[in-house]
């Protein structure tokens, strides 16, 4: 963890917070992150999605045993004929979870199948397809190597090897490969928790009836989700008034009750005044407006030891900048380590994009395959920050960079899945 305040961080020659990079703000963002530490010993299946705080390391060799990779039969390689056929006798079989208790001598042969262990004297597996069987004599194809079809002992993990580093999310093939090596605990993190509420006089909540001039709040529902799915424990603490004095109440309690507090609203031109007032008052703040549409303002910075994500109120770009600031930081205080990069990949533009340069731009698109085999992608129709059926539509985000202006149809575009299959 840095030493550094973020009035300090914030101080840098070539910091303006009126125009503030994506990439710079996520840098900045990172030099604050204190990961949880407290950790404790779980069973293997509630250790899904939790990030590991400790090594697993193998117990074993894996595979534990020298074993066959084919069904076929196993011999001497030494015994085969390059350029000729060769017959040996089968004195015995090996299946997976019954060995064959002998040796295999010279013009001998031991039926295996896959997983089977290959047993003592022989060091080579034909797979049945290059053989033929004769009640007890069985002939092979020439043009074998020594050695082949033979997984040895080991070969994928030594004992005492790394199988999965501290930091990394558990997921079905983690939870699975820890089974595999027999261990049944593991050392996870504790969850993140994070506290969040709404902003705005406008807002009511579900089973309210809507008076003029008034909106339901959607942005808790997706954080919901967005910090669910993440393996965060939440706290939803509603809708609070654009009043200072309930703000400042509900500011200390999320702090008091969490390790992150996530708000939306209060952030823009105009609203930003008494919430900057506020928060200089219980923490260390830093407002800007980023490069980036939607989602250009944002605030970051701590209230007592929580940290604090100021988010805009529109609801795409709540979506926005959690998927693209905060879902990253919040990964790196869960314990994540490294926090993997999110590919992004190229595919064709079918439409025109307005697009005006000096920020990047996170538009919402679905990708696709098209019929001559290309990935094609296709915006979702109305890009406003208020419309969140382009979010819901979507599949993808298109990043337009700083530099990009207007895109023709027919133009790569970098894109960005939001969907991971596992
Ligand atoms: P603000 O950043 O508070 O000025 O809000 C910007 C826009 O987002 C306004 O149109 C708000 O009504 C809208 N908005 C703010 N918070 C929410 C919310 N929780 N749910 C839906 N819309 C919101
Ligand atoms: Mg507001």
């Amino acid at each position: 963890m840095s030493t550094l305040t973020i009035a300090q961080a914030s101080c840098a020659d070539d910091y303006d917070p009126n125009s503030m990079p994506v990439e710079k703000a996520r840098a900045f963002i990172h030099r604050f992150l204190d990961p949880v530490s407290t950790a404790a010993r779980v069973p293997v299946r509630a250790a899904l999605n939790r990030v590991l705080a400790e090594d697993v390391v193998s117990p074993v060799d894996v595979p534990a045993h020298r074993n066959s990779a084919m069904d076929g039969w196993a011999m001497r390689g030494a015994d085969l004929k390059a350029d000729a056929e060769t017959t040996l006798a089968e004195i015995g079989a090996s299946f997976a979870g019954r060995p064959f208790g002998g040796d295999v001598g010279a013009g001998q042969c031991v039926r295996i199948m896959t997983g089977g262990v290959v047993p003592r004297g022989a060091d080579t597996v034909v797979m049945q397809e290059r053989a033929r069987a004769q009640g007890k004599s069985v002939t092979f194809a020439p043009g074998q190597k020594t050695g082949q079809n033979v997984r040895e002992a080991g070969e994928d993990l030594r004992a005492g090897s790394v199988a999965i580093a501290r930091g990394r999310i558990v997921r079905p093939a983690e939870l699975g490969l820890i089974a595999s090596l027999g261990i049944g605990e593991v050392a996870v993190y504790r969850p993140l928790r994070v506290a969040f509420f709404s902003t705005g006089d406008e807002l009511k909540s579900i089973g309210s009836a809507l008076g003029e001039g008034e909106i339901y709040d959607s942005n808790r529902y997706t954080l919901h989700g967005m910090l669910t799915r993440l393996g965060c424990d939440v706290l939803d603490m509603g809708v609070v008034r654009d009043d200072p004095k309930l703000l400042e109440r509900a500011f200390r309690e999320a702090a008091a009750a969490a390790d992150v507090v996530i708000t939306s609203g209060g952030v823009s031109v105009g609203e930003a005044d008494f919430v900057k007032d506020l928060l200089g008052k219980l923490g260390e703040v830093v407002f800007w407006k980023i490069a980036m549409k939607p989602g250009r303002p944002l605030a970051y910075g701590k209230i007592g030891a929580a940290h604090f994500f100021g988010l805009p109120g529109n609801p795409v770009s709540v979506m926005v900048t959690f998927y693209q600031f905060v879902r990253e930081a919040l990964l790196a205080l869960m314990g994540v380590d490294p926090v993997p990069a999110v590919p992004t990949f190229t595919a064709k533009c079918t439409a025109r994009l307005k697009k005006a340069p000096g920020r990047t731009e996170f538009q919402r698109g679905v990708v696709a395959r098209a019929a001559d085999g290309s990935l094609a992608v296709r915006p979702t129709g109305e890009q406003g920050s208020g419309i969140l059926k382009s979010m819901s539509d979507a599949n993808c985000f298109i990043i337009l960079g700083d530099d990009t202006g207007n895109v023709e149809p027919g133009t790569l575009v970098e894109v960005q899945l939001l969907e991971g299959i596992v």
